[in-house]
């Protein structure tokens, strides 16, 4: 078999940098200090979670493909990573796929990985654990190319028994994987939205859809979860606010199922 290609590689990468992020998420949590900092206001947070994964997977990637650029959701102060922190694993399932012929060529230079260390940090603080995500998206040509959406609470509601947390990952022109691809029940429009960047303009847009239902949940990364999982048919933000770490990684995987 050839050897795997920079993105395989780095799509690879992602994946074992995003598993070692989802342990800190449920270790800082556990630890019981999440060292709550406001940024803008009250609804925009940040945690010693948000801090640590931000340098464990900025530094692990930076190690491997130093050329890219990476690109995290949180300032940081120029810090020493601990080694604790660095994670060097590949995940040897996604090594082994085809890349597609259009990205066989792509240097490190070329590739830019937006990262969102905690997607729904609000949730996070609030004990609503099944919505926070890990989003580390790969972009080439201003396009969202690949991506990996961890959920470390995947489960925590399904017993002592359930494997906690997963890993969705995906390429376009190789499909997402992960999960269990599912349509919304026929003739059904649920709209996923916002639970705490809510507006009057965010509200008056849903009701001129006239949806069925209305699912409100924190995360760019949740909300496309309840997408591919049939839970809803659209997703509906009429608001600044997000941001490309939230987007790129959930827009690769909804592009990679078609
Ligand atoms: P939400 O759907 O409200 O959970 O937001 C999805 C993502 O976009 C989260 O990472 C939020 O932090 C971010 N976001 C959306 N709206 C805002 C806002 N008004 N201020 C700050 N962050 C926002
Ligand atoms: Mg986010
Ligand atoms: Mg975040």
């Amino acid at each position: 078999m050839a050897s795997p290609t920079l993105l395989m590689r780095v799509v690879a990468s992602a994946y074992s940098v995003a598993e070692k992020a989802a342990t800190i998420v449920r270790k800082v949590m556990a630890g019981g200090d999440l060292g709550i900092v406001e940024k803008s206001g009250a609804n925009d947070l940040q945690t010693k979670a948000d801090r640590l994964v931000q340098m464990s997977i900025c530094a692990s990637l930076t190690r491997k493909f130093p050329k890219a650029t990476i690109i995290g959701e949180e300032e940081l102060p120029p810090e020493e990573v601990n080694e604790e922190l660095i994670e060097d694993g590949y995940c040897e399932e996604i090594l082994k796929k085809t890349c597609p012929a259009q990205y066989t060529g792509i240097k490190e230079e070329e590739l830019v990985i937006w990262v969102d260390p905690l997607d729904g940090t609000k949730e996070y603080t609030e004990g609503l654990l099944d919505h926070v995500t890990v989003l580390i998206g790969i972009a080439y040509g201003g396009k969202a190319i690949a991506g990996v959406i961890n959920q470390p609470y995947y489960n925590y509601e399904a017993g002592a028994d359930a494997v906690l947390g997963r890993t969705i990952w995906g390429v376009l022109g190789i499909g997402a994987f992960g999960f269990q691809l599912t349509e919304v029940p026929a003739g059904k429009h649920i709209i996923v939205t916002t639970r705490s960047h809510g507006s009057t303009l965010v509200n008056d847009c849903i009701s001129a859809l006239n949806p069925d239902s209305v699912i409100r949940v924190g995360g760019a990364g949740n909300k496309i979860i309840q997408l591919i999982e049939g839970k809803a048919s659209a997703y509906v933000f009429a608001s600044p606010g997000c941001k490309k770490w939230d987007t790129c990684a959930p827009e690769a995987i909804l592009h990679a199922v078609g």
